[in-house]
């Protein structure tokens, strides 16, 4: 599982399996970048297999959650995201009334976010060779006017030849923004899993960023982009820090939190900063910029909770985070994965 979990054990998983097969430094973003997408000819490709347990919780399902993720991950490029690829793999006896809510469910989401479904593929094996479905899917990107307008807003400031907007974009003095609560999706489907059936209001955050992604890059400015799916923020932060060369300090009471998710997260002794959320998106944008970026987000929908959480700088090496009790703490990326099967 510790393979699985998005840490240290899975980088060298990948670095023996993967890295060290493949052709690994084709394309504008290789596959050597492990960014969110791999980008080749100007063409944005991304793919998720999802297997979250159960199929159905608070807020979303396995369906919404894998439109959602895939959008999001050729979103954080800077792209504008085309079509999906939808792959089943079912185990034998399922359902079909479950296989009914899951594509009704994928269908309301990328019919909303205006990404079709374009090709896909469906397997059944035996009984007990899976739990139930896996869905896999696939997104392809384009560049748009939104992305053009944020390199030029950047290239008044700062001299760049980025394309697109990868994780390795902080430089010092760069504002860090999240774009609602952290650790939403997390506690929500923890919360309706056997075993825990905690109560709580919690409710997932999966949605699709791209209509609100792509109103922020008209304003400009934006130099990195995650979404902090597995592995949390604590992940995010310190992916951005090791590619980009430089450290971050943020402040815990500027992270915008559910109480009930800040709650169950002592309860059960986890770190809602290592949680993965599916409908947020983590950015790093020029000082200069913030405030308009900043403003812009809390204007959509998605992004009413927005907050500026920090910043990137030389003073602190990794990430730092300022307590509320005014001490400091080291944020850690993530050994283990605090909530497995949840994306
Ligand atoms: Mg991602």
């Amino acid at each position: 599982m510790k393979h699985g979990a998005g840490g240290e054990k899975m980088r060298q998983l990948l670095d023996s399996f993967v890295l060290a097969k493949f052709d690994k430094d084709v394309g504008d973003v290789p596959l050597s970048a492990l960014d969110d997408s791999g980008i080749v000819d100007d063409l944005v490709l991304t793919i998720d297999g999802h297997t979250v347990k159960p199929l159905f919780f608070p807020g979303g399902d396995i369906g919404s959650l894998s439109v959602a993720g895939t959008i999001n991950d050729v979103v954080v490029m800077g792209a504008r995201p085309v079509a999906l690829a939808l792959g089943f793999v079912m185990e034998e006896g399922l359902d079909l009334e479950i296989l009914e809510r899951v594509t009704n469910s994928i269908s309301k989401v990328s019919r909303e976010a205006g990404v079709p479904i374009m090709t896909g593929d469906t397997k059944v094996v035996e009984k007990g060779a899976i739990d139930e479905l896996v869905v896999t899917t696939a997104g392809i990107g384009v560049r748009s006017e939104a992305l053009e307008h944020n390199f030029e807003v950047i290239g008044q400031y700062r001299q760049t030849d980025e394309r697109w907007v990868r994780d390795s974009g902080l430089r010092e003095g760069d504002k860090i923004i999240v774009t609602g609560t952290v650790g939403d999706h997390g506690i929500a489907v923890l919360s309706c899993r056997e075993g825990y059936g905690f109560e709580s209001d919690v409710v997932s955050d999966a949605q699709p960023l791209n209509k609100m992604i792509e109103k922020a890059l008209r304003v400009g400015g934006i130099v990195a982009m995650k979404d902090p799916t597995r592995g949390g923020l604590a992940n995010t932060l310190n992916e951005f820090g090791e590619k980009s060369g430089v450290g971050i300090q943020i402040e815990e009471g500027q992270i915008p939190m559910n109480p009930t998710v800040h709650a169950a997260s002592e309860m059960l002794g986890i770190d809602p900063l290592e949680i993965g959320n599916e409908g947020k998106v983590v950015m790093g944008v020029l000082p200069e910029m913030a405030d308009a970026v900043l403003e812009c987000l809390r204007k959509t929908p998605e992004g009413v909770q927005s907050s500026i959480i920090g910043e990137a700088t030389n003073e602190v090496k990794g990430v730092v985070m300022k307590t509320l009790v005014g001490g400091r703490r080291i944020v850690e990326p993530p050994i283990g994965d605090p909530i497995p099967r949840i994306c």
